[in-house]
């Protein structure tokens, strides 16, 4: 698609999201670049994709938790940071398609797997949050608190499946339908990845005045937290930047493998 139209068709989409108040204006910025990449790069199919994960993680996110959650809710933050730690492989693989690096198959695959993966991600949280049970952890499989990073439930992972099958779908409609299963593995695997850095090195913070658990420097209260364990700079953004950006790797060497046989 010309990057002209592209950016007009993605400068329409997120005028949309930033007035029906889901994304924050950087974040609608941040959306807007990288829905004219994956729409240059990726053409109708591309965006259809980003589109699916988009709309679906926004519904899902609204979903009403069974359990209360002593953590800050994340599912409806939609920051500038949130958008590239989801989206960004996405747009760096249409970056490369358009400046002749990876061919237009290779750019689809990737692009589409990054985005399984952050759907996965996404409806793990938000359909896992429907669990009337705890979820357990991932490594020690101890019952935690719900909404904790690292914290799995069978509804979650079944969601997980759906929201990367969704984002699968219209490039496995269009010509590529290997990627269908491919893709929802890919994704999957990303939600894994993204649950076992969760559950390790994902820095924990405590909230001193709520004395609350929290995954971010600040608590939703305003008050500084402290760092409690895991890495301190590794935040639930950095974790879901990994995930996204493993699962666009594999879906180009997914794409070699299988267009090689
Ligand atoms: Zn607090």
């Amino acid at each position: 698609m010309s990057p002209v139209v592209a950016a007009g068709i993605a400068a329409a989409i997120a005028l949309v999201a930033w007035g029906a108040r889901t994304l924050e204006g950087p974040a609608a910025v941040a959306a807007w670049s990288v829905g004219t990449l994956v729409l240059a790069a990726g053409g109708w199919t591309g965006g259809a994709a980003l589109l699916c994960f988009f709309v679906f993680a926004s519904a899902v996110s609204h979903l009403p938790p069974a359990l209360p959650t002593p953590l800050d809710p994340r599912g409806h933050r939609r920051d500038a940071r949130q958008v590239y730690a989801n989206g960004g492989f996405a747009a760096l693989a249409s970056l490369l398609a358009l400046l002749g690096v990876l061919s237009p198959g290779a750019a689809l695959w990737s692009l589409t797997a990054s985005l399984a993966a952050a759907a996965a991600d996404t409806w793990a949280t938000s359909v896992g949050a429907l669990s009337p049970r705890a979820p357990r952890h991932l490594l020690s499989g101890a019952r935690v608190p719900a909404g904790t990073s690292g914290g799995v439930t069978w509804i979650g992972t079944a969601g997980a499946a759906a929201g990367a099958l969704l984002v699968s779908l219209p490039a496995a409609l269009t010509g590529h339908s290997r990627l269908l299963p491919v893709g929802t593995i890919i994704g999957m695997g990303g939600m894994l990845l993204d649950s076992a850095l969760g559950a390790t090195v994902q820095a924990r913070f405590r909230c001193p005045r709520c004395a609350a658990p929290s995954e971010w420097p600040r608590h939703r209260c305003g008050t500084r937290t402290r760092h409690e364990g895991g890495w301190r700079w590794l935040t639930n953004d950095g974790v879901n930047a990994i995930a996204t950006g493993t699962a666009a790797l594999l879906g180009w060497a997914a794409w070699r493998w299988l267009s090689s046989s």
